[in-house]
């Protein structure tokens, strides 16, 4: 299906017309990012944790240690609400009243399910380093078997999913437009710095251009 069905809990009741749920464009904002921020209730707290992901396919990955809190509350299969967002830009109005934001942001309710399987546990966290640095995953050495079992793997189905877009210029009342005040937008992106080598690596060895060219697939407000 190339659109997400709307649920009671999907339904965007404030700004509907900023409301997504075109399947393509979700996987964009999730295969842009890659920290969400994971809600749960657990003994009637509700905690947002966040923490790295990754997408495939109509599933997302998060991962941790076996120690983890929130992955082992999370696997015996209690709700949880996942949201990632994306900052595009700061958006200068007219008035204090119509500042804004231009952004990108999804939000994913479900339950997971555990990856026991090793082979398919190795596959989502191969999924999971390319997510994050693309080509990183064949130049190191793999999990060995004592670190696959340290570690979970929780897989959430994309089923029950919205996303919530907001692009271009302030939205001025019609009569502040004659105002002189600086109105537009100061777009914003995550960008990478210069790498800087581990004082222990040695010598000799070539910076990879995942590295020296890193970026996150961005685009203009
Ligand atoms: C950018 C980013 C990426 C991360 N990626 C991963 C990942 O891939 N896998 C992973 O397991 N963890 C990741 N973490 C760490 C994650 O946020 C948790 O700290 C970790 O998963 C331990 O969870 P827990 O439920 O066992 O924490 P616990 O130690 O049980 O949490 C106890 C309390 O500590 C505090 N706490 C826990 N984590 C944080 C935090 N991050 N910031 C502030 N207070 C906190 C909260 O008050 C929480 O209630 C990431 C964190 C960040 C910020």
């Amino acid at each position: 299906m190339s659109t997400f069905s709307r649920t009671d809990r999907t339904t965007l009741k404030r700004l509907p017309a900023r409301g997504v749920y075109d399947r393509e464009l979700v996987y964009q904002i999730l295969d842009e990012g890659f920290i969400c921020h994971v809600g749960f209730a657990a003994g009637g707290q509700p905690f947002v944790i966040p923490t790295s992901y990754a997408r495939a396919e109509d599933r997302l990955f998060i991962h941790g240690s076996q120690a983890s809190r929130t992955l082992r509350t999370l696997k015996t299969g209690i709700d949880v609400c996942v949201t990632v967002t994306l900052l595009d830009g700061l958006v200068l109005a007219r008035s204090a009243f119509h500042h804004s934001m231009n952004y990108r942001s999804v939000v994913v309710f479900g339950r997971v399910s555990i990856i026991d399987d090793p082979e398919e546990k190795l596959r989502a966290l191969r999924t999971f380093s390319e997510h994050v640095i693309p080509g990183r995953w064949n130049d190191v050495r793999g999990p060995n078997d004592q670190e696959l079992q340290a570690t979970i793997v929780l897989s959430l189905p994309l089923d029950e999913v919205s996303a919530k877009v907001r692009t271009g210029p302030p939205l001025d009342d019609e009569e502040d437009y004659e105002s002189p005040v600086w109105a537009g937008l100061i777009p914003l992106r995550l960008t990478a710095g210069a790498p800087i080598a581990d004082p222990r690596m040695k010598a000799g060895v070539e910076l990879p251009r995942y590295a020296s060219d890193y970026s996150r697939r961005g685009r203009t407000n």
